[in-house]
């Protein structure tokens, strides 16, 4: 054998020894896709591979996001110790240093401005403990009022409208497994093609059964083009659009009548509602054509079994709330939640959006779905 050969296979072994696998997850969108990061030392460079690993909610599939999110970690300009400003230069120190400084700097503030001088912004990409020991922080730490995360910008209107709807505040009402049974599917303001790729199959799946698909969204989208129906709504519009919607299937009596008279409460003020309305003027107000609204409002109403899933492009407005509740009017008075294959969805972009307002951090929602405006809760 010569050197050369000799060389190969040694190393080849040494790469074999120095093979570890770490399991963790893709930690972007609320998919959170498994996966096991293969680490092999090839001589002295480390070399990273990550496979997806089967789980129930993706059954093994990553996106590129996910396959490449290693590098961010792993990447050799991350910061990764303290740096304090001195001289107008950032400059590393010490951990007990920063955090000294942290102390120093709080207990000055609060000493001059009170307590309610700090606030404390959050985060969706945090896990539970961090967002319950984040809201324990400061509420009980630095006894400040002050406390939200960047949800408020996200699904917090989403949240808001399903605590006013249903009294509950869930991200999914069903079970992804749920979706490829779904006789229709409503998908508002969410481009989940490229913002929740490994979601696609389930999707895919429901098209393959016979669902028709409708999506509401300004553009052209990977999403867009696998619906049967966009409504190209002008961008800020969706309450507008799901007041119409709503007033169709009224007016066209394709209601649920027992659905509505057993399970909801306020029906006869949403018809005043919309009564008050007129569908030329939405149509305008939405660059929506009333046809397009009429089929899209008269599937959903008529199928046995459909599904409305939101997202941002409805829910990042000023009246977030009010289009998500609009569309859970539509979910209610046609029947198609609490029961298989029907429901609703809020679909989150970061990895921990639901974990991250039922730990604590929410502005206005204390830990375990418990208000800051109960004594009870807050005692
Ligand atoms: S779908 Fe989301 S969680 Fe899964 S790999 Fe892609 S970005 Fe990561």
């Amino acid at each position: 054998m010569t050197e050369r050969l000799l060389r190969y296979f040694r190393e080849k072994q040494q790469d074999i020894q120095s093979e570890k696998t770490y399991d963790t997850q893709c930690p972007f969108c609320s998919m959170q896709c498994k996966m096991q990061l293969v680490e092999q030392t090839i001589v002295t460079r480390k070399k990273y591979t990550a496979i997806g690993i089967d789980n129930p909610t993706t059954q093994g599939r990553l996106c590129m996001k996910g396959m490449n999110a290693h590098q961010h970690a792993l990447n050799s300009s991350r910061i990764t110790r303290p740096l304090l400003k001195k001289n107008g230069e950032f400059m590393p120190v010490s951990w007990e240093e920063a955090l000294n400084h942290i102390k120093d700097q709080v207990t000055m503030i609060q000493t001059e401005h009170g307590h309610n001088a700090m606030a404390v912004y959050g985060s969706a990409s945090i896990t539970n403990e961090e967002a319950y020991l984040l809201g324990k922080f400061a509420r009980v730490g630095l006894q400040t009022k002050y406390i939200d995360y960047n949800g408020r910008l996200c699904m917090s209107a989403a949240a808001t409208a399903a605590n006013q709807t249903f009294g509950a505040d869930r991200g999914l009402t069903n079970p992804l497994s749920d979706i490829p049974h779904t006789r229709v599917i409503i998908l508002a303001g969410t481009n989940i093609a490229e913002c929740q790729p490994t979601i696609m199959p389930y999707f895919e799946k429901a098209i393959e059964n016979g669902a028709y698909i409708i999506a509401i969204d300004p553009r052209e989208t990977a999403t867009t083009k696998i619906a049967d129906l966009h409504l190209k709504i002008k961008p800020g519009t969706d309450a507008a659009l799901a007041n119409g919607l709503v007033k169709i299937i009224i007016d066209e009596q394709l209601i649920n009548e027992d659905f509505i008279r057993s399970r909801t409460s306020g029906f006869e003020e949403l018809k005043q509602h919309t009564d008050a309305l007129s569908l030329n003027d939405i149509a305008e107000q939405t660059s929506v054509p009333l046809a397009h609204m009429r089929k899209a409002a008269v599937k959903f109403a008529k199928e046995t079994s459909g599904m409305l899933f939101t997202a941002r492009g409805i829910e990042q407005q000023t009246d977030g709330t009010a289009a998500v509740k609009g569309f859970l009017n539509m979910v209610l008075i046609t029947g198609k939640i609490g029961k298989p294959y029907s429901g609703y969805g809020a679909i989150t972009g970061q990895g921990n959006g639901q974990g991250a307002r039922e730990h604590g951090q929410k502005a206005d929602q204390l830990p375990g779905y418990r208000s800051i405006e109960n004594e009870e809760h807050r005692a």
